[in-house]
């Protein structure tokens, strides 16, 4: 078993490191406190093959692999959580699904500007009724003749408002295991409305929107996949979704780790460098630890998926530990400012903030605790 980064892993890491230091880093803060949408930032990230990462070339995708996307992701999520997670949703469940899934009219139309970094995807499943029980949801969409008219409300959809293509998720059928189908939206289409843009604790340069329909129109040719096979089209995502926000987690904790190390020994307190107290070498030791554990477990996950073997539970197991090692890590990384990891001219500030929506996100850690569980008592059978 190796460790061992191939050359062209560590080429990725670092042409991703290098752009997230010197365009997103600079920029962070601000786009935060002003919830400017990295806009400029994510059409760089096009042009260097970073938002198609998964994709074959064919549709002008890198097909670099997931173990290369996990390590880009958390660099990028180092400098900016927000740039992350709608790069983490574009990649790993919008291009994913639609390759996979879509037809090859709608691969042209959609796959490619996206690999471009032209349009942004959305994926919208949450509803105001239905978050964890996803099989919940409302949002109708009844067929008439070469259309169908939607109706319903979706919550909390990343880049909902700027992204350019959204899958929905609507229901077909009252009931059964085939009554959800995937469609693909577009902001020009009648009866669609970005509705309330939520103001949030963290990540507050990505959008969250409401997205409403009211009888909106949407041809036969916009369904992904199969009529029925919504809940397909929508699971397929999850897998690299989970090691998507746990490689977010991970890059955002590292960055905490650096500032809090960096800091540690310029502040000087009874006359010397904090980080000379054993109080503060522990907390430093056990973030190291934890983030240690949590980059195997993402990249284990990651080469998983890569073989093409199934990594449900390692994705899951990797989302919910790497989740909850980020707020553990952010939450010292502030400890050890003192004061100044209050304030907003620190970066431990907005990493905390930008931390806590990773345990509920892309399914609450509950919900990876009850896939996880399912998956293991599988096994025992
Ligand atoms: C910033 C942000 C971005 C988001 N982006 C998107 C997006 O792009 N697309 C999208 O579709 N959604 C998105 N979401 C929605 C997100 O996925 C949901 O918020 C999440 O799945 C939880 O749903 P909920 O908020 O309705 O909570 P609920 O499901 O109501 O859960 C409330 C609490 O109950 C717990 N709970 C629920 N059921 C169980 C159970 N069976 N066992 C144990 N505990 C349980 C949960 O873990 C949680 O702690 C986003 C949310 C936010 C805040």
């Amino acid at each position: 078993m190796s460790f061992e980064l191939s050359k062209e892993q560590l080429m990725i890491q670092k042409m991703a490191r290098d752009f997230a230091r010197k365009e997103l880093a600079p920029l962070a803060a601000e786009r935060d406190e002003k919830h400017l949408y990295p806009a400029d930032s994510l059409k760089k990230m096009g042009e260097l093959g970073l938002l198609g990462m998964l994709v074959s070339e064919k549709y002008g995708g890198e097909d670099m692999g997931t173990v290369s996307y996990a390590l880009a992701l958390s660099e990028i999520a180092a400098a900016c959580a927000s740039t992350a997670v709608i790069m983490s949703v574009h990649n790993s469940i919008c291009c994913g699904s639609i390759e996979k899934f879509g037809t090859e009219e709608q691969k042209q139309e959609f796959l490619v500007p996206m690999t471009a970094g032209e349009i942004i995807g959305a994926f919208a499943l949450t509803e105001p009724e239905a978050g964890s029980d996803a099989q919940a949801i409302e949002c109708s969409a009844a067929k008439q003749g070469d259309h169908y008219l939607i109706n319903g409300t979706k919550r909390f959809i990343t880049s909902g408002k700027n992204g350019g293509v959204t899958i929905l998720l609507a229901r077909t059928k009252p009931e059964g295991s085939d009554a959800i189908t995937a469609f693909l939206i577009t902001p020009d289409m009648p009866g669609f409305k970005v509705d309330k843009v939520e103001d949030k604790m963290g990540q507050c340069a990505s959008d969250t929107v409401d997205l409403v329909f009211t009888d909106c129109k949407v041809p036969v040719s916009r369904v992904l996949g199969e009529e029925g096979k919504g809940f397909t089209v929508a699971m397929s995502g999850l897998d690299a979704g989970r090691i998507g926000i746990a490689s977010l987690s991970l890059g955002l904790a590292q960055a905490a780790m650096d500032e809090a190390v960096k800091y540690a020994k310029q502040r000087k307190q009874f006359g010397q460098p904090i980080a000379n107290f054993q109080g503060l070498q522990w907390m430093l030791a056990d973030m190291a630890i934890d983030i240690e554990a949590a980059r195997l477990l993402v990249l284990n996950a990651a080469a998983m998926k890569d073989r093409g073997e199934n990594c449900t539970m390692a994705a899951s197991m990797a989302k919910c530990f790497a989740s909850e090692m980020a707020n553990r890590v952010t939450g010292h990384a502030v400890q050890i400012h003192g004061g100044y990891g209050y304030i907003k001219e620190y970066p431990v500030e907005r990493f905390y903030r930008d931390a806590r929506i990773l345990t509920i996100y892309e399914g609450t850690n509950q919900i990876q605790r009850h896939v996880i569980a399912r998956e293991l008592l599988k096994k025992g059978k």
